[in-house]
């Protein structure tokens, strides 16, 4: 076992974190105000090189490992701690490294450039209106005609909606469909690489709408519908009905970047929270890191906070050997329980950092100047259901770990 990262990168995390520190240090809180993302500021992190760290270079991307990825992620969340920009980037990073292993090559050469350079934005569109935990219910239909795909169906809580319709060149969603029958269940899943707009120009029928959020003010969420939007082929991901295995992959690879976000932003709160507590004097001027009610409770967050981080590096580096080194002793469901350990302990980490750090500063964190609130409020959409519920992580450790049929009694 090596605890060490490799020069290469501890170099890359530092600069990453220079880069966060002159383009999204000053820009977070006007960012997170205005709840957009500017255009320039998505093309200079293309340009970095940012928006695809482990997809080919083939493809536009830097070919870099999943871990670089996750360093990535963490120093922009630590710049950005209402993460919007940090989730932007996670979610162009994960959802497309799934495209890279398993669409047609004519899809990557469509969509993995352009999300490079920030002209396409590429998420996941799974969630519907009756339950997003429950991917088995999915009401979305893909109709084969005549080797061409129909798709109708309306998703909800999708994350750059306008982006893709309204604000860059165009992008899309790993769409998840229900193809041959709509019956209940997994095996009739079917998956796309959904572009409805290209350079600018819809390719179909869309109806969509944006929601206004309480947190992550920078990316948008919204929904969507389509009805018999005409989708070729070679858009589909993996084989016909097999759809389901390959979403689990994808959520496997996108919430150990969840993770890494929710440290990142958390990182900074606690950084905040002891700068103020080593300068507040209460009660004749003791300073409040000195009262033991506070340091024991710092030590706990700290720790706990460590050991979120070593889950998420942990799961990072099995990706790697999965998907990069393709390591022979380990496959992707190896990454189960690995990766929920990390995505349920990371949000619920930060969140009780938030907490605690907005209770140090008192009055003041209730204030908007004090910042701190932003990032509580970007992380609890992962502790609301972002990437999947926290139960869900619960489910899917017990049911690894215990088994499948015990834990269903
Ligand atoms: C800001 C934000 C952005 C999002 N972006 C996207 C996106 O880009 N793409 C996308 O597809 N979705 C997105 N989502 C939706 C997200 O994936 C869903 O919120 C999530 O899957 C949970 O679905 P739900 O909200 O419908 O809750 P439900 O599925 O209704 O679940 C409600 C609660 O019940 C719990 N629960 C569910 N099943 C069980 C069970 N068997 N046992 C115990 N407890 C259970 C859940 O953990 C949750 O706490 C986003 C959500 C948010 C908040």
């Amino acid at each position: 076992m090596d605890f060490e990262f490799s020069q290469d990168e501890i170099l890359f995390r530092k600069s990453v974190s220079e880069f966060a520190e002159r383009y999204i240090e000053p820009r977070w809180v006007e960012i997170d105000d205005k709840g957009v993302i500017p255009r320039d500021l998505i093309a200079k992190m293309g340009e970095y090189g940012l928006l695809t760290i482990p997809i080919s270079e083939e493809y536009g991307g830097l070919g870099e490992s999943f871990m670089k990825t996750v360093l990535a992620i963490e120093e922009l969340a630590y710049h950005d701690p209402a993460v919007a920009i940090a989730v932007y980037v996670l979610l162009n990073n994960g959802w497309p490294y799934l495209i890279n292993l398993y669409a047609s090559h004519d899809v990557k050469s469509e969509v993995l450039p352009r999300v490079s350079k920030g002209r396409y934005f590429f998420g996941i569109a799974s969630t519907e209106s009756h339950g997003g935990s429950d991917v088995a219910g999915i009401k979305t239909y893909a109709r084969r005609d005549d080797g061409q795909w129909y798709i109708t169906g309306e998703k909800i809580y999708i994350s750059g909606v306008r982006e893709v319709l309204e604000q860059l060149d165009g992008g899309g969603w790993f769409l998840v469909a229900k193809s041959g029958s709509l019956d209940y269940g997994h095996k009739n899943i079917t998956t796309f690489a959904f572009i409805p707009r290209r350079d600018g120009k819809l390719l179909g029928e869309v109806e969509w709408s944006i929601f206004e959020e309480i947190g992550r003010g920078g990316l948008s969420t919204g929904t969507f519908k389509i009805e018999d939007f005409p989708v070729e082929d070679k858009f589909r991901v993996g084989d016909e009905g097999k759809g389901f295995y390959l979403l689990m992959e994808g959520f496997n690879i996108a919430r150990v970047l969840v993770a890494a976000a929710c440290i990142g932003s958390a990182r900074w709160a606690l950084e905040e929270g002891v700068e103020w507590i080593k300068n507040r004097k209460l009660f004749n001027g003791r300073r409040l890191s000195s009262f033991q009610g506070i340091y024991m409770r710092f030590s706990e967050l700290y720790t706990e906070l460590e050991s979120a981080r070593l889950f998420t590096y942990r799961a990072a580096w099995m990706i790697d050997k999965i998907y990069r080194d393709r390591d022979p002793n380990y496959n992707p469901k190896d990454l189960n329980i690995p990766v929920a350990l990390a995505k349920y302990k990371a949000p619920e980490v930060a969140s009780r950092i938030y907490e605690e750090v907005m209770k140090w500063l008192g009055a003041y964190s209730y204030m908007k100047e004090s910042k701190v609130y932003r990032g509580w409020l970007g992380i609890l959409s992962y502790l609301v259901g972002a990437e999947g519920g926290q139960n869900i992580m619960k489910i899917i450790i017990a049911r690894d770990y215990i088994g499948r049929d015990y834990i269903r009694g």
